[in-house]
């Protein structure tokens, strides 16, 4: 199943096809915007832009290059997404391990382009480094352009264990080899190290236009949506296609209502708030407590929209629709922040629920 088409982003576009053609598009762009906008796939268009036999204002769709980026089979496209971490000891054996980890992600990807946020606890792990400058130490296989795409590169982690890994990641990006070109993407680039921050020309994308996102819908839903339905969806994407596309409803729906769980014992007070983070049934998956707290970070983030008098981009738990203090619910996700860094680490996450809780409910 080829790529669904981008939608949107028409400025940004012509921006890039305009700096390619003159030459002056820089080789290392980082991609910032809210979640679910089509960074990536943004990403990719550029990446079929450089790669095209006949590019014009867009890449043309029809040559061969355009075809293979399309199904995710160009040999000189390299995509990066995160990945748990490699199991195997010896590098060179998590360096193979990495590439059967993003080649099944590929693989996946052909069948079903529209995909989920990545697990909870999926980073690019140093050996993915590693893969990447060894495929940028080679020539391209088609004698053109070579693309690396960096997805959620605020996931590339502080690689302390391997200094020189490091090192070469950062010439890496201030020195790219000729016709090279890397794509980092972030909905957070405050969280981008600011190492390999400082090495890249930002381009910001927005929320796209409720038409863009109406037409995208319509052209790739499996079975027409009713107009309600329709609408429905519009709403709850407010601009971010990805919010509603691809998304594994079951599972974020299961996040979203722990979540709203969790701040509703909030709420009511802190005895409520840690006897219910003592109740709570393990995680069993540690992706699962992660994805409870971006859950808990956008239903805050929700809020504090709502409390300014902004739409929201879904509910909000009865308990904080009426919350007045904006300072206070961003002082709550920079909380639920830093325990998602903690999470990271071996901390119990029902021991790391019950403080949170325990902090919650003092800023809310
Ligand atoms: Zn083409």
């Amino acid at each position: 199943m080829p790529l669904p088409p981008l939608v949107g982003h028409a400025d940004t576009r012509r921006r890039l096809a305009e700096g390619f053609r003159s030459g002056t598009l820089p080789q290392v762009v980082l991609v910032t915007g809210p979640r679910g906008i089509g960074k990536q796939r943004l990403a990719l268009w550029l990446g079929q832009l450089v790669l095209c036999e006949r590019p014009g204002a867009d890449p043309c769709g029809a040559c061969r290059a355009c075809r293979q980026v399309g199904g995710l089979a160009h040999p000189d496209l390299h995509w990066f997404v995160p990945i748990l971490r490699p199991k195997a000891g010896e590098p060179a054996k998590q360096i193979e391990e990495a590439a059967e980890a993003l080649a099944a992600v590929m693989a996946e990807r052909r069948k079903q382009p529209l995909y989920s946020q990545p697990d909870g606890m999926a980073i690019h792990p140093i050996a993915s480094v590693r893969l990447l400058q060894q495929q940028a130490g080679l020539t391209a296989v088609e004698g053109g352009w070579r693309v690396f795409i960096i997805g959620d590169a605020e996931r590339l982690v502080p690689q302390e264990s391997s200094q020189e890994a490091a090192n070469a990641m950062l010439k890496l990006l201030e020195e790219p080899p000729p016709r090279s070109l890397f794509v980092l993407t972030t909905a957070d680039p405050r969280h981008v190290l600011p190492t390999i921050r400082s090495r890249t020309a930002p381009i910001r994308l927005n929320r796209l236009a409720d038409a863009d996102v109406r037409e995208f819908l319509l052209r790739n839903s499996a079975e027409k949506p009713s107009p309600d339905r329709l609408e429905a969806e519009v709403s709850a994407a407010a601009g971010a296609i990805g919010l509603v596309a691809g998304t594994d409803e079951e599972e974020s729906g299961k996040a979203f209502r722990a979540a709203a769980q969790l701040l509703e014992a909030v709420m009511a007070g802190r005895g409520t708030v840690l006897e219910r983070a003592l109740r709570q049934t393990p995680y069993s998956a540690r992706g699962e407590f992660t994805a409870m707290l971006d859950a808990l970070a956008d239903t805050l983030g929700d809020a504090a929209r709502g409390s300014l008098g902004h739409a929201t981009t879904r509910p909000v738990p009865e308990g904080l629709r009426k919350h007045r203090d904006p300072a206070a619910l961003l002082r709550a996700i920079e909380l639920v922040g830093e325990t998602r860094e903690a999470a990271a680490g071996n901390v119990n996450p029902q021991l790391l629920l019950a403080v949170l809780g325990g902090e919650l409910a003092e800023v809310l």
